[in-house]
Formats: structure tokens, C-alpha cells, sequence
């Protein structure tokens, strides 16, 4: 059976306004952020076509067939995945939103490639909140270097934190709450940090499984896949 993107979007669309509701917020205080990987191009289409803006992707080559392939002026592309340097050139050509920023040397790449064509990249700098040894993220002690070293560019912006909670069964999802606290309270502590291009307002937090909590801690943007394009075969 085809997903109903459409719909899929609208239920969502309606879990989020229940979870801003029960936890005091505003539903548009929220980005739904449609990651798309390893779904067809075909399906982007769908879902811009019923409102959709914000697509995210999480494997730079994935990314860029996609942005080659549909190119639309009004989406906003997210890479939401592990950067490599030698992706970055080609990334920021069209790229609107980074999440995945662990090292001050993947912002001297972006700022490098982005001045020579005049563009501003925004970013935001994923934390380890999970502890897991393999987790991508950096360490909550790096971020202070990381966000003083942001402060001197000028294509690059810093917008806020992302953070990936431990994968855990959907009953146990409660399990990931702490983690989600300590990364609104990572940026509570660096506030002093911010500047003209140094802002930490975003707070990218909450998959499909847990998003209900992620908005409940203080979530601004969703990262959402399966909930809209359906479960994916690899
Ligand atoms: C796949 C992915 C998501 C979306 O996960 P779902 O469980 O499909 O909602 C969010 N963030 C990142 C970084 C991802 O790789």
C-alpha cells in the first residue's frame, strides 16, 4: 500500500498541535523538518505539494541527487547527518540548514566554500546527549570552543543545539527524557556565548518515537521520517 503522505503530514501536523497544547507551548514555535532519506525525489514532491517546506537528508551524496534533481526555490534543505570536509564544497551550494556540526573545523570548511559565493549557512551544533561511545556529537565540554571560534565568521551561522537520544523500543520512550533536558540546559549554560552570528534559539530534538517529549523539553524542530513517508526498507 502507497504511504499517504499527505495524510501522514496532516496527523503529524496534528500530534504536534496536541503535544504544544498539553506542554503549555505554541505550535508555531515548531519546524517539522520531512527527512526523506532513502525515499524517491517523487516523494518530496508529494509532500511539498501539500505544504511540506523543510526536507532533511542524512548522506551528503543522497542530498545532493536530490537537490540536483528537484530544485525549487522555496524548500529549505536540511543535512542532518554526518559531515564529511570533502562533501561540505558542493553541500553549501544549495544547502539551507547543517545540524550536524562536531568540530570547529567542519565551520572553517563552510565558511571557507560559502564566502566564495556569497552565502550564509545555518547551523547547528550536535551534541553527544545520548553518551554512547559511537554517537556522532560533540562532547558538552567542546561546545565553548566550537561556538568562540564560530563567532569570528561570517558566513556561517549558528542557530541553536541538535541531539540524538538513544534508540530505544517505543513503550520505553520516557527512557530518553533526561537527555533531551540536558540539551536544553547545554544551552541554557552557553547563552553568554551568543553574538551577532552566535544565536542557540533552535533546538533540533525529536524523531518519529519520541517527539511528543522532545516538544515537552523544549523542541523547536522535529526531525521526522517514517511518521510521514513510512517505514523505511534500509
Ligand atoms: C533518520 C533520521 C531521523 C528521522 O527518524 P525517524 O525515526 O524516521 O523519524 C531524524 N534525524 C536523523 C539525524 C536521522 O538520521
Amino acid at each position: 500500500m502507497p504511504e499517504d503522505i499527505c495524510n501522514n503530514i496532516k496527523e503529524l501536523q496534528n500530534r504536534i498541535t496536541r503535544a504544544c497544547k498539553s506542554a503549555g507551548r505554541d505550535a508555531n514555535e515548531i519546524t517539522l523538518v520531512a527527512v526523506s532519506k532513502t525515499k524517491p525525489v517523487e516523494d518530496i514532491k508529494t509532500a511539498y505539494g501539500c505544504g511540506q517546506i523543510h526536507f532533511g537528508e542524512n548522506r551528503a551524496k543522497e542530498l545532493q541527487d536530490k537537490m540536483d534533481d528537484y530544485e525549487n526555490e522555496d524548500i529549505q534543505w536540511h543535512m542532518v547527518g554526518n559531515l564529511q570536509t570533502n562533501k561540505i564544497k558542493y553541500m553549501v551550494e544549495r544547502v539551507n540548514w547543517i545540524h550536524s556540526i562536531e568540530k570547529s573545523k567542519y565551520l572553517r570548511e563552510i565558511e571557507k566554500r560559502a564566502s566564495r559565493i556569497d552565502r550564509v549557512i545555518n547551523t547547528l551544533i550536535q551534541i553527544n546527549i545520548s553518551g554512547e561511545e559511537q554517537k556522532s556529537g560533540c562532547e558538552p565540554k567542546d561546545l565553548k570552543e566550537i561556538l568562540e571560534y564560530a563567532q569570528g565568521l561570517d558566513h556561517v551561522r549558528v542557530r541553536g543545539l541538535m541531539g540524538m537520544a538513544t534508540f530505544v523500543d517505543p513503550e520505553e520512550v520516557e527512557k530518553v527524557r533526561p537527555e533531551f533536558k540536558m540539551l536544553k540546559e547545554i544551552r541554557d549554560e552557553h547563552q553568554s556565548y551568543e553574538s551577532e552570528n552566535v544565536q542557540l534559539d533552535e533546538l533540533s530534538m525529536g524523531m518519529t518515537n519520541d517527539m511528543e517529549i522532545a516538544i515537552q523539553e523544549g523542541s523547536t524542530m522535529l526531525r521526522v521520517g517514517r511518521a510521514i513517508f513510512g517505514e523505511r526498507n534500509y
